[in-house]
């Protein structure tokens, strides 16, 4: 699942999306929120709309920048958080210093507006590090939010909000093409937009058990894993996956939120991890670092390596940007023309870049969604 943070795939005009096969994209509610803001997205029609991302969307709560990042980076680019009670959290925005809230209820509302297909409930990701009692009072807190998330998520599908009433009346007559939906309709957030509940508690095997049964056994859409990859090793993160495997729902998605280094992927996938969303493809591209395929009958856990365009010996290496790629990129650049893009600093090498690293990323997923047929893992 590509990152696009603020509404875009940085670098990415949004037309490229479909040719390289992407089915998913992620936005953070924190971002949006903050800039331009969720009332002026519910009225372009929602981000799908206004960014001419025209695929399914999932929307993380905002909770993992207010809690998580504020407590880790303590500085000017982070939200200053004001109070973190039972209700929610209250912060400062780092946009403008607007004091804003996040509750369950507040966060699936701009979840809502945002118009993302795939909501996350609102959850308290702990920083690493967090003692056992801490990481289990955010746990219970995140699952007594989870349910207040799902009870506003039914509110607002049946349409017990206020203001809705015309909407369900306009929703018994269908629309035709010759009564089309009014476009006041078109501005309110689809009635398809589902729910995943977050399976939390730190580093602590059983908590994570119990956070893992209790999400599966919710009236939820799906189910995310959330607070890994926080500043713990690559063997605590793969644990804390491994713990809830078996408590997974088999018949729903299962995603895991903010991890998507190659090699987590593959191992990962195992334990019955459909989707990941990662910035590693989008932002190594724009640092220069450019995947490069490996033959097909290469092990998949080496199936992508990595160089540094800006090495001095790509400058006059006129072979194609990833010899084993067949994007377009790759059938019309050489190495010596990104390799003089990223030196020069020309906007154009971070797009090619960005295109190319997420088709290398396509095909891994085409190769491990085929492996995953032929029941090799
Ligand atoms: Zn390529």
């Amino acid at each position: 699942v590509p990152v696009g943070t603020k509404g875009s795939i940085k670098s990415l005009p949004p037309n490229f999306i479909k040719e390289i096969g992407i089915q998913l994209a992620f936005v953070n509610t924190y971002h949006l929120v903050t800039h331009p803001g969720v009332e002026v997205i519910a009225k372009a029609g929602g981000i799908h709309k206004y960014a001419k991302l025209d695929i399914p969307l999932m929307s993380d709560s905002g909770g993992f920048q207010v809690f998580s990042l504020a407590t880790q980076h303590k500085g000017e680019e982070v939200p200053y958080v004001v109070k973190i009670s039972d209700d929610g959290v209250k912060f400062r925005s780092v946009f403008d210093g607007e004091m804003l809230e996040l509750t369950p209820e507040k966060s699936i509302e701009y979840q809502m507006k945002i118009g993302a297909d795939m909501m996350m409930a609102f959850d308290e990701c702990v920083p690493y590090g967090s003692n056992y009692d801490y990481s289990k009072k955010a746990m219970d807190r995140t699952h007594e939010w989870l349910k207040r998330c799902i009870v506003k998520v039914r509110r607002w599908k049946i349409g017990m909000e206020a203001g809705q009433e015309n909407r369900i009346k306009k929703l018994e007559k269908p629309p035709t093409s010759k009564h089309p939906l009014p476009n006041s309709f078109l501005n309110l957030p689809s009635n398809s937009q589902f729910l995943y509940g977050i399976i939390q508690g730190g580093i602590y095997e059983d908590l994570r058990k119990k956070s893992a049964q209790f999400v599966a056994s919710c009236d939820v859409d799906g189910v995310a894993i959330g607070g890994v990859a926080v500043g713990e090793g690559k063997k605590e993160m793969r644990d804390e996956v491994k713990w809830v495997a078996p408590y997974l729902p088999k018949d729903k998605p299962v995603h895991l939120l903010g991890v998507g280094e190659i090699d987590d992927i593959f191992d990962l996938v195992k334990y019955g991890v459909d989707t990941f969303d990662c910035v590693e493809p989008t932002r190594k591209a724009r640092m220069g670092g450019i995947f490069q395929s490996q033959k097909h009958n290469s092990k998949v856990k080496s199936l992508i390596s990595e160089i540094d365009i800006h090495r001095g010996i790509y400058r006059n290496d006129l072979s194609p940007v990833d010899e084993n790629c067949e994007c377009w990129v790759c059938q019309n650049f050489t190495k010596s023309y990104l390799h003089h893009l990223f030196k020069q600093r020309e906007l154009l090498g971070y797009t090619l870049a960005t295109y190319h690293n997420l088709w290398v990323m396509e095909r891994f997923f085409d190769r491990i969604r085929e492996m995953i047929k032929n029941n090799i893992i």
